[in-house]
């Protein structure tokens, strides 16, 4: 079992928040769902917490108390949020608000921003809109394209390291100066790193987290480079021929899985293999 699987700290303060703010208030909605796993969002609806996927909706839902989630919102969408009068619990992750901070400094000070990440991904619609238009999001160098003299970097927090050197180099290469943040979260880092390591020890691996979770996906790519590797949402995904003639299995989880979802795969991955 990687020593990190599982909820990471922005997560853990965001999803315990949620729970306790469910028993205080009534109409509690998160904009767009908390975390990136299905399963933890239906626990949260049993307990009173809905998903609203705009501002719209959550004025059409007469929302009570609204939740900011960790990967925080746009510019814009926080300014609205704040001027209709809405009850805002604000749990966006504290490293993604400092990846936000510095995205917006930049701007200020006149770098041209190259946002590292998933344009896709909310973090980085939210990173972009401190950034401001001009702002250029990339995954990878061979997207970059003319830069200018003066060039600011910031990270999707959960992008790999090397992900940000093979960046930096590439517009080292054009760029006369070069301001970079690197908004990195150690948090994901060492995650990948452990795993890294615990994939090359075992003869298969099984990575546990929601199929919409970037980091657990990129978890899953990661150990596919070295073992067979299964990503699964639930236990009752195992299936006992991924471990015919294998001795040493290992565990890893995304930083949006529940501790309860690890604990079930890790029962009925003891009871496939025989041992207690
Ligand atoms: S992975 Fe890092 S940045 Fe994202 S919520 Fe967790 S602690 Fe915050």
């Amino acid at each position: 079992m990687a020593h990190r699987a599982g909820f990471c700290f922005g997560v853990k303060r965001a999803v315990d928040t949620a729970f306790l703010v469910a028993k205080t208030a009534d109409g509690v909605f998160t904009l767009g769902p908390i975390i990136h796993n299905p399963q933890l969002v239906s626990a949260l609806r049993e307990n009173g917490v809905c998903v609203a996927d705009s501002i719209a909706e959550l004025k059409q839902k007469k929302a009570g108390k609204v939740i900011v989630r960790t990967h925080g919102v746009t510019q814009e969408e926080m300014r609205m949020l704040e001027q209709e009068g809405f009850n805002v619990e604000d749990l966006t992750c504290p490293y993604v608000k400092k990846a936000q901070h510095y995205a917006k400094l930049l701007r200020e000070e006149g770098y041209q921003v190259v946002i590292l990440g998933d344009i896709e991904h909310p973090e980085v619609k939210g990173l972009k809109s401190y950034a401001g238009q001009e702002a250029i999001v990339v995954r990878h160098p061979d997207e970059l394209p003319r830069m200018k003299s003066k060039v600011g970097l910031v990270v999707q927090t959960t992008q790999p390291v090397e992900a940000l050197i093979r960046l930096i180099s590439a517009i080292a290469g054009q760029a006369r100066e070069l301001k970079v943040y690197n908004t990195i979260c150690s948090s994901t880092a060492l995650r990948l790193k452990e795993t890294m390591e615990l994939a090359s020890q075992v003869e298969v691996m099984v990575v546990v987290g929601g199929r919409n979770s970037a980091n657990t996906t990129q978890l899953t790519r990661l150990c596919e480079k070295s073992v067979p590797t299964y990503h699964i949402e639930t236990a009752g995904e195992l299936r006992e021929e991924w471990f015919r003639g294998i001795k040493k299995a290992g565990i890893t989880a995304g930083a949006s899985t529940p501790d309860w979802i690890i604990k079930e795969t890790e029962k009925v991955l003891r009871a496939i293999g025989g041992s207690e």
